[in-house]
Formats: structure tokens, sequence, C-alpha cells
């Protein structure tokens, strides 16, 4: 089967009436896809494995004993979100592995290193926060123990969901040498410049305040106005001073958001006691990161006494800006003038596994265009030119990176 009907196939699962997809992690659809996955990988002649926090791995091994070049990205998705956020970077670093096998194969090559692909499990953090979760699992950035007693917004815990869908294995081990991923750029910029394909040089920085507003419950009538300690005016003020935080900076240096609300009691007729809020502020330098989260600070302290509540972060959840590796973004610069596409350096606003795994082994990223930027969304569209572009590419970079290119390139 060709990449595109793989793809064709894949986006059956958890299809919206909108042309997305809904797979948030761990839910019945996340699982038929993993399924459906996991056939597809053994079909191919994988050896499919699942770690201990529902990471799939699907291996070729071309060297006893070597270690491992991992590709991949994540399938699950957004509530009614695209069908190419993740799952691209998936299927397409699994047609690229198995390429890597097939040319070393034509070849009569011995790769350096075997090579892998990856669904890293819960990486939109929708259900289960926080995002990135798998990968931040399998670099030992998040204790295993805390990702399985995560809860979602029912109370159950990512253990049992897991569960639910026979989603837990006992994989340890996987030696990694190199990681690579593509994914859609979610931005206006390729498109924007008509390019096919960008390449990930750097990614902005991010914090994920946890906030809880605490006032009184009462009644919305009764009450008299000067005694209300209402959590959610103080919400509603905190939403406001969220997104007016970007005043103070120039355009495109600062994005922010209050993204996730739950409120108690949620009554039509009773002030709310406790606000619960997730603040989300992002930069592309750590500096104003910094900057803005102080500001808000010190603007919370003011909303606290103007509403007559409490405000607290009760957690703080954060990925540092960098550099990918130049000797990778150079390596792929290199595979897309050879094969044609035009191309150029990006960076990333969003988060990715990559995000994780560049912290650990060399990492290559690569983009490829999103239809008007539009993402976490049923519309979210890349053109199938652009899908077979990118898998091109990805296929050619896998290939040097089994051959420990980067390797070389990093350690001279
Ligand atoms: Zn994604």
């Amino acid at each position: 089967m060709s990449f595109l009907d793989d793809f064709r196939t894949m986006s059956t699962f958890g299809a919206t009436p909108g042309g997305g997809v809904e797979r948030q992690a761990a839910s019945a659809a996340d699982g038929e896809t993993r399924r459906w996955f996991g056939g597809w990988l053994a079909e191919q002649g994988f050896r499919v494995e699942v770690d201990a926090i529902g990471n799939i791995f699907g291996l070729l091994e071309l060297v006893p004993g070597a270690p491992y070049v991992l590709v991949g990205s994540h399938l699950d998705s957004q509530p009614l979100a695209g069908r190419f956020d993740g799952a691209y970077g998936v299927l397409a670093g699994a047609h690229a592995a198995r390429s890597v096998r097939d040319r070393a194969a034509a070849e009569g090559a011995t790769p350096r290193f075997n090579v892998a692909v990856v669904d890293w499990f819960n990486e939109e953090g929708s259900r289960f926060k926080p995002s990135m979760m798998g990968s931040a699992v399998h670099i030992g950035r998040l204790p295993l123990e805390t990702a399985l007693a995560t809860t979602d917004p029912r109370g159950v815990s990512v253990a049992d969901a897991l569960d639910a869908i026979g989603g837990r294995g006992e994989f340890t081990g996987l030696d990694v040498s190199a990681y690579a991923e593509i994914h859609v750029e979610q931005g206006r910029e390729l498109e924007a410049t008509g390019t096919t394909i960008g390449l990930v040089a750097s990614t902005w920085t991010a914090q994920k305040l946890e906030v809880v507003v605490t006032g009184e419950q009462a009644h919305t009538g009764a009450a008299p106005m000067a005694d209300r300690r209402d959590a959610l005016f103080g919400a509603a003020k905190l939403i406001v001073a969220v997104r007016e935080l970007i005043d103070g900076f120039e355009v495109e240096q600062l994005h922010t958001a209050v993204s996730e609300m739950y409120l108690d009691p949620n009554s039509p007729v009773a002030l709310a006691r406790e606000v619960r809020m997730l603040v989300d502020i992002r930069s592309p330098r750590q500096d104003l990161l910094e900057t803005a989260v102080a500001r808000l600070r010190t603007t919370i302290g003011s909303i606290a006494a103007e509403a007559r509540v409490e405000i607290d972060i009760v957690d703080v959840v954060e990925w540092s800006s960098g550099p990918f590796l130049e000797a990778g973004v150079l390596l792929a610069g290199e595979e897309a003038a050879r094969l044609g596409y035009s191309h150029r350096r990006s960076a990333t606003v969003a988060g990715h596994d990559a995000t994780n795994l560049k912290e650990v082994v060399p990492t290559v990223m690569l983009f490829v265009p999103s239809v008007d930027g539009i993402s976490h969304n049923e519309r979210e569209f890349t053109s199938d030119d652009d899908l077979l572009a990118g898998l091109d590419v990805l296929q050619s970079v896998l290939y040097r990176l089994c051959a420990g290119e980067l390797e070389t390139e990093r350690t001279s």
C-alpha cells in the first residue's frame, strides 16, 4: 500500500464529520488507531514493542546489537482535531524506517545503526496533563509513576485508561543514537514563503501555569454585592490580564492564553467557590517569558485583592527554548536541496516530542506546510504533494542518520 492509501485508512479511526479526527490519549479511538498501526508494523516485518507508559515502538534490527535511530511522532489528537497533527509523522516515520531497510538491502549496504519508529503516548496533553508525556517519561524527565497516576477531568488515571485499551507493555532499554520527527508546521511561514520543507532550528519556550482561584460559594441573588467573593469574577479578570499581557511586548514575541477552566459548583444559582484554569504563555526568548510571567504574578496579586479571592499558581510545567543540533539542520537542508525541494530554517512555536528528545540525543525535525496555518482544528490541511515531499526528505535524512553521519558530525 502506498503512503497516501495508508494515511487515508489511518484517518478513518476516530474520524469526525468535519473531516478531522478525535483520538484523545488512551480513548477508544486512540486504541483503534494504535491497534491498526501495530498490525501494519507487524505485517511489514517490524518487531512491535510497547513500554510501561504506552509508547509503541516498531523495531527493524539491521545490525545486531547496535543502537537505534528513532523516528516518529504521536497518534493521539486534540478533541475535534485535524488528521495530520502527529499521525502524519508516525506513519511517515514508519514508511521511512521501512525504506531504510529496503534501500540498505538493495544497495548491499550495512548501516551503522538500527532503525525504529515510535508512537509517543499522549503528546497532546488534552485529556491528561502535561503534554508530551510519553517522550518525557522516555527521557527520564517525568517519573513513570507520576505519569501513570495522572487523572483526566473525570478522575480516570493514565494507568487505568491505558489498561482499558490494552496499551501498557514492559519494553525497556532501547538504546537511541538519534531521533528524527516530521510534523505539519501549524503556522503560516512555509506557505507564505512558498517553501515545501521547514528545517526546525529552534523552539519557543513555554510555561503552563495551573491556577486555582478560590472564593466563597454564595447565593447569586441574595448575597449583598459588597460581601461577594466570586471566584469566577476573579478568574474573568485573570483571563483578560493574560490576554493583555502581550501589550507590553513586541508583536509575535509573546503568545498567551487561558485554555482550560473548571468551576465549582457550576450552579446557575451559586457564586463559584473555586475555579481551576490553565494559563499558557510562550515566547521565542527565555528572558521575555520570564519577564511576562513576573508581570503576571504582580497582576495576580492586584486581581486577588480587587475580587476578594485567593489566586494560587499550584503547578508550573515548562520547556526551555533552545536550538536543535546545527549539524542536523544542515544535513536535512542538504537532503532537501539534493531532492529539489525548497526549504528554509524554521522555529517551532508548538512543543513536540522532538523538543524532549533533543535534550538527550542528536535530533532532526522537519516541517511540511499547513494550509492557512490552521491547527488543533478539523480544518487542518496539508496537500498530498507536501505530505509526499516531506516523506521523501525524511527517508533520505533517516538513511544518513542510520549511516551514523550525525554521530560523526557531533563527535568530530
Ligand atoms: Zn503534534
